[in-house]
């Protein structure tokens, strides 16, 4: 293989995109988390508050591209956390 792609998931900036509203292009910039709601978004880190310079939209922003590989590797994951909780389930039933 050639190219091997290491990263799981891609993280673009969302400031170059087109703005949702108006699909003006480069002006788009991070805002400060105004409440909980929004707080929480930011600490998944999958979202961040943006605002449009020129309409004055605002709203959450995806950073985040998931790649058919990270859903592949979330998967593989997400079986082998279930292989774990068999493990474990088996092993407290012969300490019993
Ligand atoms: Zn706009």
């Amino acid at each position: 293989m050639p190219f091997k792609q290491k990263k799981i998931i891609l993280r673009l900036d969302p400031s170059y995109k087109r703005c949702p509203s108006c699909g003006e292009v480069n002006v788009l910039r991070r805002s400060r988390a105004k409440n909980f709601w929004e707080s929480t978004l930011k600490f998944t880190g999958v979202y961040r508050m943006y605002r449009c310079r020129k309409c004055n939209w605002r709203g959450p922003l995806s950073n985040v591209v998931v790649t058919l590989e990270s859903l592949k590797k979330i998967a593989l994951f997400g079986l082998l956390l279930y292989f774990i909780y068999l493990l474990i389930g088996q092993v407290v039933k012969e300490f019993k």
